[in-house]
C-alpha cells in the first residue's frame, strides 16, 4: 500500500514494531526491542508517558506527589534491577499502622474475629470459587457479619476486587503467602523517574514515542499492521504490541480511547471481558502542618477506618505535610462516580471523624489538594487487574500472539502474584520483547 492510495490520512511511518501505550509494559518492551535493533514508534494517548506510574507536580504541592503507583512492594527482581541500572535511589517505607473507629485512634494489630476460622477453611479449600460464594456458604449468619464485611471490605479496598468475581485461590495465595512482612520502598523523585530513564533509552536507540496519539483502529495481517488514530495519523509495521489497560481493551466501542481491529478479534475480545478490573480513587493532600502528629502519630504510615474515604497513609519516613485518601471498590460502585468535589468533602469529612476535629479545621489547613479518578479517566478506564475465575483460560488466548503480528502485553498479561503491579508491566514487557525477537528458539 502507498501513501496515495490513502490520501485522507495525514502521515505515514514505518517501524518493524509499533506498540500502543507508553506505561510501564510499552516503555519496557520498546526499550528491549529497541536495544536489539529494532525501529519501533510507541503511540500514547495522552501528552505525557507513565500511564498508571504518574508522578505530579505543580498546583501547590510543595513536592511531587504520586498519583497513581507509588510502593515497590517487596523485594521484586525486575524493578530493583531497572531502579539499580538507572541509579534511582529508593527508600524503604517505614512508620507504624493505625485504626480509626468513633474518634479515637489506635495503633493497629490484626485483629479480625473469626479471622482463625477463616484461614482455616482458605487452606482446606479444593476447588477455586468466588469470595462471596465462599463466605455465603461457610460463614453465614449473623455471627459473622463483622467478619464477611472486613473480608469484603479488604477485597475491594486493596485488591479492588468484584467478591462476586474474584479467584479464592488468588486471595488465599496473597494473603496467606506471608508477603505481610516484606519490606516496601519508594522510589526518590518518584515512578517518573523510571518511566523518564526508559523512555530516554528508547529514543537512543533510534526508537521514537509519539504523544498525544489515541488509537482508533488496527487493520491488519500475517506481518503487516496499520494502525490509525483519533487525527487519521498511519503508522504501518510489521508487528503490533497492545499495551491499553484492561478497562480500555473492554470499553464499549463508541467510547474515547476504544480500539478497532479490522479483522475483529472475537476470541481475544471475549478473553478479555472474562477478567477483572477494578476502580480506584486517589487522593492527595497537602495541609500546612501535619496536624496528625500532634495526636502522637509522627511515625504515622497506615490508617485504617470504617469511614466513607476508608484508608489514608503518610510518606514516613519522610515527614512532610502529606496525606494520601484511598478509595478502591468496584466500577459498579456510586461512590466510584462521584465528581471531585464531591470526594473532597468527603475526604474533610473522614478525616474529621478519623481524628475527632472539627471540618473546618481541616479545611483550614488544605493549602492543595488532588483527586484522580481513575475509572472516569479514558485511557484506563479502571484500577489494575485481579484474578476472576477465568483469568487462567483468558490468559491463555491473550498470550498467545496473533499470527505473529499482534501481541498484548501488560499487567494484565502477567500469570502470577505480582498482578496489578508496575513489576507485572514490566515483566510482562520483557516476556513480550523476547517472544518476538524469538528469544526463545
Ligand atoms: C491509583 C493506582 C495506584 C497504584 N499503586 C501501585 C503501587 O503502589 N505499586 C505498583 O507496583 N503498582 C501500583 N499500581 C498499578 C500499576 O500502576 C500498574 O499495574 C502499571 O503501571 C500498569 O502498567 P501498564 O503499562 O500495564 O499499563 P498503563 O500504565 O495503564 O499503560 C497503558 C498506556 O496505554 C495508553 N492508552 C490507552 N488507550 C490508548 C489508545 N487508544 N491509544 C494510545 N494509547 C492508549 C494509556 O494512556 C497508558 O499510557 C497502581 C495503579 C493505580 C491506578
Amino acid at each position: 500500500m502507498t501513501k496515495c492510495q490513502i490520501p485522507c490520512y495525514k502521515t505515514m511511518d514505518f517501524s518493524d514494531t509499533i506498540i500502543i501505550g507508553a506505561g510501564a509494559a510499552g516503555l519496557f518492551t520498546a526499550r528491549q526491542l529497541s536495544k536489539a535493533g529494532q525501529k519501533v514508534t510507541i503511540l500514547e494517548a495522552r501528552n505525557r508517558i507513565g500511564g498508571r506510574c504518574y508522578t505530579f507536580s505543580g498546583q501547590d504541592f510543595t513536592q511531587p506527589i504520586e498519583l497513581g503507583a507509588e510502593f515497590v512492594h517487596g523485594e521484586l527482581p525486575l524493578t530493583l534491577k531497572l531502579l539499580k541500572e538507572a541509579n534511582i535511589k529508593y527508600e524503604t517505607v517505614s512508620g507504624k499502622n493505625y485504626q480509626g473507629k468513633n474518634g479515637e485512634i489506635k495503633q493497629s494489630e490484626f485483629f479480625m474475629e473469626h479471622w482463625d476460622n477463616f484461614e482455616k477453611a482458605l487452606k482446606e479449600v479444593k476447588t477455586d470459587q468466588s469470595l462471596d460464594g465462599f463466605l455465603q456458604q461457610n460463614f453465614h449468619g449473623e455471627k459473622y457479619a463483622g467478619l464477611r464485611r472486613s473480608i469484603i471490605q479488604f477485597a475491594k479496598g486493596y485488591d479492588t476486587a468484584d467478591p462476586e468475581c474474584v479467584s479464592l485461590f488468588s486471595l488465599r495465595d496473597e494473603w496467606l503467602g506471608g508477603h505481610e512482612e516484606e519490606t516496601q520502598y519508594r522510589i526518590a523523585g518518584g515512578y517518573i523517574q523510571l518511566m523518564d530513564f526508559m523512555a530516554s533509552q528508547i529514543k537512543s536507540f533510534g526508537s521514537e514515542i509519539v504523544l498525544g496519539s489515541i488509537v482508533k483502529q488496527v487493520n491488519w495481517h500475517e506481518g503487516f499492521v496499520e494502525v490509525v488514530t483519533t487525527s487519521n495519523a498511519v503508522f504501518i509495521g510489521t508487528k503490533l504490541v497492545v499495551t491499553v489497560p484492561l478497562g480500555v481493551l473492554n470499553c464499549s466501542p463508541s467510547l474515547e480511547g476504544a480500539i478497532q481491529f479490522v479483522p475483529d478479534l472475537p476470541e481475544q475480545r471475549k478473553a478479555a471481558a472474562d477478567m477483572g478490573f477494578g476502580a480506584i480513587i486517589k487522593i492527595l493532600i497537602e495541609f500546612s502542618e501535619p496536624f496528625w502528629e500532634e495526636k502522637g502519630l509522627e511515625n504515622l504510615q497506615f490508617l485504617f477506618s470504617e469511614e466513607k474515604i476508608p484508608t489514608w497513609w503518610a510518606q514516613t519516613p519522610q515527614r512532610n505535610n502529606v496525606l494520601t485518601g484511598w478509595l478502591g471498590g468496584s466500577p459498579k460502585d456510586e461512590i466510584q462516580h462521584q465528581n471531585d468535589d464531591e470526594i473532597l468533602i468527603d475526604c474533610v469529612l473522614s478525616l474529621a471523624s478519623i481524628f475527632n476535629l472539627d471540618a473546618s479545621f481541616i479545611r483550614q489547613k488544605m493549602v492543595s489538594a488532588k483527586v484522580y479518578n481513575w475509572t472516569t479517566d479514558p485511557f484506563t478506564r479502571g484500577s489494575y487487574s485481579y484474578a476472576t475465575l477465568q483469568t487462567q483460560s483468558a490468559l491463555k488466548v491473550l498470550k498467545k500472539p496473533i499470527s505473529k503480528t499482534i501481541y498484548f502485553a501488560g499487567e494484565t498479561l502477567f500469570d502470577g502474584e505480582q498482578l496489578g503491579t508496575v513489576e507485572a508491566a514490566l515483566i510482562s514487557g520483557l516476556e513480550t520483547a523476547n517472544e518476538i525477537l524469538d528469544f526463545r528458539k
